[in-house]
């Protein structure tokens, strides 16, 4: 029998992706078992590892939320199967979190369990509304205070909070507002006390109500604010309109998914994030290499009998063109399979579709010979067969089902190519339903880096989430798979990062 299981209590956080602690994410990566509900962050719940059991414990539509017996009957159930369980959890597993209600039946089971503190939504969600919990010219205590708890539970004493002074931070009371502020004033507080109520503090659906403490129930519905929100009460509530920052970015308010290859999201997730976006990384392909890739075994052949033969090499007669960093990283693992080094590729010549494909040939130590200002296959075609000459050979180690784009550039220049497919994108699998569309409701922009991307998503996830939405696309073919499906596809001046960034600004602009 295996080992019992474990329980981790991990604090996920306000919302924002990247206010989830390194140990969290860390033990999310190696989870077996995930519980989540609605107030964990999208870019979060997203990160719930494919082969995880996800087990959405929030409240459903139109239902009541798992009652607290099943999930912990959950938790100790999978643990006893030797389960390495993640439990997430809103802000702080241990404030207001019911971490103490979940513990109980693993404590009382002898499950071994741990507990990551997150960072909680009274102390991150006023810091993204500009509103210093403290400052030494008016705030030297601050509270935290559960508007409404438990049936039964002690009332609060107003008139303590409002004696003691600080700052005071109500959490679950935005349905209470009218009565939190009336039951502060009639406790003695000024009528004229700052107040904010901030509603999704840390995502792009963050929204706050500015006001003074008489006003602010009015403010909060004048601007709709609704649920998941918190009040925060205190003179230091005036600072928020010099210290915004969030509201600023160039991208705040937008909420993007990124469906590119888990590990090519990266520096375009990055990219958005700094500029503002929540971003929630939806990978509908991976990336496999193939098992047979003969057109490139026999080239690998040829370079190999030219080394051991040491003659001169006709290898400067070839040139390797790649379309994407993808396939420079397969061709290389593939060449060191073979055991050959890049010493072997001495006299070939290099061609890059863009600079991020050049720049994974760079880190390998070789700078390309040809590269189009323009980043496209036809691009590329057009400055291959300037620069390709007579009795040269090109090879496109490159991903199965290409456009046939550069294959017809060159065959117009009259050069000999060789396609010589290496690996393939393959429909990454999101089978849990409630995961799936929790991950698509509420999205604004779908960001596409090629026409297989576009297509998994509407496989995977449905027309219905594409339809009227704005796809953010790179190269003009992607964007046409968009706009097939009713998106408003928005194009890339360029086939980097940078110029989809900017294709995003607009969003902003138009909303
Ligand atoms: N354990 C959580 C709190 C859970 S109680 C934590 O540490 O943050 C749920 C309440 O938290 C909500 O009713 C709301 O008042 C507050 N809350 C959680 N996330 C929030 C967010 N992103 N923005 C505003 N309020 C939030």
């Amino acid at each position: 029998m295996r080992d019992k299981g474990k329980v981790w209590l991990v604090g996920a956080g306000p919302g924002d992706a990247g206010l989830l602690t390194v140990k969290g994410e860390r033990l999310l990566e190696s989870a077996e078992v995930v519980l989540y509900d609605k107030l964990v962050g999208r870019g979060i719940v997203a990160k719930i590892p494919r082969n995880a059991e996800a087990i959405f414990v929030g409240k459903k539509a139109g239902n009541h939320a798992v009652p607290q017996e099943a999930i912990n009957g959950i938790l100790t159930e999978r643990a006893l199967a030797g389960k390495r369980v993640v439990r997430l959890k809103g802000g702080d597993p241990f404030l207001f979190g019911r971490g103490g209600e979940e513990l109980e039946g693993l404590a009382r089971t002898g499950i071994p369990f741990e507990v990551v503190p997150g960072v909680s939504s009274p102390l991150a969600v006023p810091a993204y509304s500009g509103i210093p919990l403290t400052h030494r010219d008016c705030a030297s205590q601050v509270h935290i205070v559960a508007a409404h708890g438990k049936a039964g539970a002690p009332s609060i004493d107003w008139e303590a909070l409002v004696r003691a002074g600080g700052t005071l931070v109500f959490l679950m009371g935005s349905s209470a507002l009218d009565g939190i502020a009336s039951s502060l004033l009639a406790a003695g507080m000024s009528a004229q006390t700052s107040a904010a109520v901030i509603e999704r503090g840390t995502t792009a659906r963050q929204r706050k109500a500015l006001s003074t403490l008489k006003n602010v129930a009015q403010e909060a519905g004048r601007v709709g604010i609704s649920p998941p929100a918190l009040i925060v009460v205190g003179e230091v509530c005036a600072y928020a309109e010099r210290f915004a920052w969030f509201e600023k970015q160039p991208l705040s308010g937008v909420r993007i998914a990124v469906t590119r290859p888990k590990e090519r999201a990266g520096a375009l997730s990055a990219a958005l994030s700094e500029a503002g976006a929540e971003v929630v990384e939806i990978p509908v392909i991976a990336l496999r290499s193939r098992a047979a890739a003969p057109e490139l075994d026999a080239f690998f052949d040829q370079i190999e009998g030219f080394s051991r033969a040491r003659a001169e090499s006709t290898s400067s007669s070839q040139w390797l063109a790649f379309t994407s960093s993808a396939g420079v990283e397969f061709f290389f693992a593939r060449m060191r399979a073979r055991a050959l080094d890049v010493r072997s590729l001495i006299g070939v010549r290099f061609a890059a579709i863009g600079r991020a494909t050049a720049a994974a040939l760079e880190v390998r130590g070789i700078l390309v010979d040809a590269m189009p200002d323009h980043f496209s296959a036809s691009e590329l075609g057009r400055v291959l067969a300037r620069v390709v000459g007579p009795g040269e050979r090109v090879l496109l180690p490159r991903a199965g089902a290409c456009g046939a784009e550069l294959g017809e550039a060159l065959d117009a220049a009259g050069i000999a190519w060789v396609d010589a497919p290496l690996y393939d994108a393959v429909a990454v699998d999101w089978g849990d339903a409630a995961l799936r569309d929790l991950l698509v409701e509420d999205l604004d922009a779908i960001a596409f880096t090629s026409g297989s991307t576009v297509e998994n998503f509407a496989r995977l996830f449905g027309v219905e989430h594409m339809r009227g939405r704005h796809a953010l696309c790179i190269g003009e073919a992607t964007a046409r798979a968009a706009a097939a499906y009713g998106m408003d596809a928005l194009v890339a001046a360029n086939a980097t990062v940078e110029a989809l960034v900017d294709a995003a600004l607009s969003l902003r602009e138009g909303g």
